[in-house]
C-alpha cells in the first residue's frame, strides 16, 4: 500500500512539473520576449498565462494553399482554455509578418482579444490585405492593441477611448 501511494505522489508530481513547462520555439522566443517588454509596459501580468500552455511552436501542418492559408492559430483543451500557439513557417519567410502574425497570435491568448475585424490593416483582423501596412505603423498598431485590449480595459477602467481615432 504504501509503495502505492509513492507512485501515485511521483506521478502526480511527474504531471505537475510537465505542466509547468512550456515549449517556446527559438525563432519565436524574440519576438515574444518583445511582446512580454510590451506587456511591462502596460502593466500586465504573463506569467501565469505564459505557463497554462504546452507549445508556442512553429508548424507546417497549418493550411497554405491559394484561399485557404492560415498563418496561425490557437488550439484549446476540452475546457475551451488554449494551450497552444501554433505560428505557419510561411509567416518566418519574412521578419515583419512573422511579428505581425506572432503578436496576433500572443494577443489572442495573453491580452485575450477577440478579433477586431474582418479586413482591415489591424494586428487583430481577421485578415490582413498587407502586413507591410500594419508593420509600416507599427508603433502606433502595438498601443492600440494594448489599450484598447479586454485585459488592459479592465485593469483600467477609468482611461477614456474617446481620443483612440487618431492613431
Ligand atoms: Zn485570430
Amino acid at each position: 500500500m504504501k509503495s502505492c501511494f509513492l507512485f501515485l505522489f511521483l506521478l502526480l508530481s511527474f504531471f505537475s512539473k510537465a505542466q509547468d513547462s512550456v515549449d517556446i520555439d527559438g525563432r519565436l522566443q524574440p519576438v515574444l520576449n518583445q511582446f512580454f517588454e510590451y506587456c511591462d509596459a502596460y502593466g500586465i501580468d504573463y506569467n501565469g498565462k505564459l505557463f497554462q500552455l504546452k507549445n508556442i511552436d512553429i508548424t507546417n501542418s497549418l493550411p497554405l494553399e491559394e484561399g485557404n492559408t492560415v498563418m496561425g492559430m490557437v488550439t484549446r483543451d476540452a475546457n475551451g482554455a488554449i494551450e497552444n500557439i501554433l505560428i505557419n513557417w510561411v509567416a518566418t519567410v519574412d521578419p515583419e509578418i512573422l511579428k505581425v502574425v506572432a503578436f496576433h497570435e500572443f494577443a489572442h491568448h495573453f491580452l485575450d482579444y477577440k478579433h477586431t475585424c474582418q479586413d482591415c490593416d489591424e494586428i487583430m483582423a481577421v485578415n490582413n490585405a498587407s502586413y507591410f501596412n500594419v508593420a509600416r505603423d507599427w508603433e502606433n498598431q502595438v498601443k492600440r492593441l494594448f489599450i484598447t485590449s479586454p485585459v488592459y480595459r479592465k485593469q483600467n477602467p477609468q482611461v477614456s477611448y474617446m481620443s483612440l481615432g487618431s492613431y
